[in-house]
């Protein structure tokens, strides 16, 4: 059980010991990173790449047309490197490539992407990356030369998997590059029933973290598109359905010595706060706005918790 939840103060947070929930922040854009390290908050939960790429107005693959693999690393090294010069020795979890087809068709070189009915079902994520290891490559190139340049506060995140497939394909392209996951911190998303289903082989593959990304494992859950507003009153992350996914994951990675979070979006609310502390969760990303009242419920809920053992024992 948790020997001490702080001191009380409002130092209390950063002073406390490994059995606190940590607070995170979810960091959009590179620009952000200052502010997003000035809330004090533990980590960056979410640092997603393609805001690095998307910005440039190209898909990934037009820009390595136009530019080179060397200017595309660049641009990828550049901004996560902001993000972790901001925030070391505090850790920050990169996310690999995910944006659906929908928003790279929009981009120059988006005349390329596959037509899709569903780009939410369809190529993204760690499918995509594993589909197009040439591209992937060059995400993990730059991931290895941040830890070359003594980054090591950086983590790998991969979005979308399903299975242990997924998994250890990509373990074996990180391996590839030159990312030891023995020796690095990296894990994945859990965004599909699938992946909360299956959490315990996941586990088994070495991962050190599993990251709840609420936004689209509410979306496959309950079969409710996050974009569409005919349907958006449905859209709940606190369903039932979604919460025993979230609490048997938490439960399984408890097991396995596994680290559990959230970087979706219900991280900043105070609901999921109380529940995922309750479940006993590793640490929440909130967004830059959110962090201080996080951090407050966090406390809350764990001086209850912690005076509820008291009274029991
Ligand atoms: C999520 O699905 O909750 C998430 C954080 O990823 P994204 O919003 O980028 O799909
Ligand atoms: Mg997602």
């Amino acid at each position: 059980e948790p020997s001490s939840v702080g001191d009380g103060t409002d130092a209390g947070l950063a002073a406390k010991p490994m059995t606190g929930t940590e607070i995170k922040v979810n960091v959009s854009i590179p620009a952000a990173a200052e502010r997003a390290a000035a809330t004090g908050a533990d980590g960056v939960g979410l640092l997603r790449i393609e805001h690095m790429i998307l910005s440039t107005s190209k898909t990934p693959e037009r820009y390595v047309e136009d530019h080179g693999e060397r200017a595309y690393v660049d641009e990828i090294v550049d901004g996560v490197r902001t993000v972790a010069e901001a925030f070391y020795p505090r850790p920050v979890r990169v996310r690999t490539l995910d944006a659906p087809t929908d928003e790279f068709r929009q981009l120059d070189g988006g005349e390329n992407e596959p037509a899709e009915h569903n780009p939410m079902l369809g190529y993204r994520g760690i499918r995509r990356s594993l589909d197009r290891p040439e591209t992937f490559r060059l995400e993990l190139d730059a991931i290895a030369r941040l830890y070359d340049l003594g980054y090591d506060n950086v983590e790998v995140m991969l979005p979308l998997v399903n299975d242990a497939e997924d998994v250890l394909q990509a373990r074996q392209l990180l391996e590839a590059a030159g990312i030891d996951p023995d020796k690095r911190t990296w894990g994945v998303m859990v965004e599909t029933p699938a992946s909360a289903l299956g959490i315990e082989q996941l586990c088994e593959t070495g991962i050190d973290f599993a990251s709840f990304g609420t936004n689209d494992l509410t979306q496959y859950t309950l079969a409710v598109d996050r974009n569409n507003e005919a349907v958006a009153g449905r859209f709940d992350e606190l369903h039932p359905a979604v919460l025993e996914l979230i609490g048997r994951t938490i439960e399984t990675c408890r097991e396995h010595d596994v680290a559990t979070s959230i970087c979706g979006q219900a991280g900043s609310k105070p609901e999921m706060v109380r529940y995922l502390v309750n479940e006993g969760v590793t640490s929440i990303s909130a967004n830059v706005d959110a962090v201080r009242d996080v951090q407050q419920e966090v406390k809350r809920v764990e001086q209850r918790l912690l005076l509820e053992s008291v009274r029991e024992s």
